[in-house]
């Protein structure tokens, strides 16, 4: 089966000058469960484009960690609530791409450890967590306004009112052996069907949640990227872009 994999001969630096797009206001949300290649295409599209990227998954894996480091319950909104309100997750848009912050601090890898990954859907479902980090993504899109921005909530609730919304699937297993091989280019063996779990775990609380649930935005395209290599997808996205206004 042909999946979609991030080509070592592909590194996001390498696309040269970016494509010509209208200048001013420009938002572009890419949502999707775990596993579909939304950060590698964001990142992609961004760098075509010469737009600004946002991860939001990185900033509710930060409120994860934050949780796991004060040893709050993941079940305790009010406690993580608290926490929020105390501590300051942002976004660190010097570094390429940018990267998220606690309390001014880098946290590197320890996001996308399997301690945060067995947390975080149950953190990211509580609606206090999701009104304070969706108040960050608003303003981060003020100040950058030519934005990428992926998720599972950027075009149905974060930014209906984006310039063009897409949605990326691929089956459970596609994404889960996608996930298997980006943990072993890490130096990390685990075996699919474990990982294959966590990720159905992950798809059941995102889509199941009362607020800002997984779904695919009204009016977004829908690329399914089972079959489908990394540059075809950032092709498709970048001239789905232009046809829908966003080329000078
Ligand atoms: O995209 P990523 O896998 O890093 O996201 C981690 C988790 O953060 C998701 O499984 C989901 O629970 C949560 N998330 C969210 N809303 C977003 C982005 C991520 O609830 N916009």
């Amino acid at each position: 089966m042909r999946v979609m994999s991030v080509p070592s001969d592909d590194p996001v630096e390498s696309l040269g000058e970016p494509d010509q797009v209208r200048s001013g206001r420009l938002i572009v949300t890419i949502d999707g469960p775990a596993g579909t290649g939304k950060s590698s295409v964001a990142q992609r599209v961004a760098s075509r484009l010469g737009l600004t990227v946002l991860d939001t998954g990185a900033m509710y894996r930060a409120a994860a960690l934050l949780t796991l480091r004060l040893g709050i319950d993941p079940t305790d909104a009010t406690g993580i609530a608290g926490a929020l309100g105390t501590h300051c997750i942002e976004m660190d848009f010097e570094t390429e791409p940018p990267t998220v912050l606690l309390d001014r601090d880098h946290l590197g890898e320890e996001i996308r450890g399997s301690k945060v990954e067995s947390i975080v859907s149950v953190v990211a479902a509580h609606p206090e967590v999701r009104d304070r980090l969706v108040a960050v993504q608003r303003a981060v899109a003020s100040s950058h306004p030519r934005l990428v921005t992926e998720g599972r909530d950027q075009g149905s609730v974060v930014f209906p009112d984006a310039d063009a919304r897409f949605f990326m699937t691929a089956s459970s297993e596609v994404r889960a052996r996608r996930r298997v091989d980006q943990l072993r280019a890490k130096g990390q063996n685990l075996d699919v069907e474990s990982v294959l779990r966590g990720i159905e775990a992950r798809d059941r609380i995102d889509t199941g949640r009362a607020d800002g649930p997984l779904v695919r935005p009204e009016g977004a395209i829908e690329i399914d990227t089972d079959h489908l290599p990394l540059v075809e997808v950032v092709d498709r996205i970048v001239a789905a872009i232009r046809d829908a206004g966003g080329d000078s």
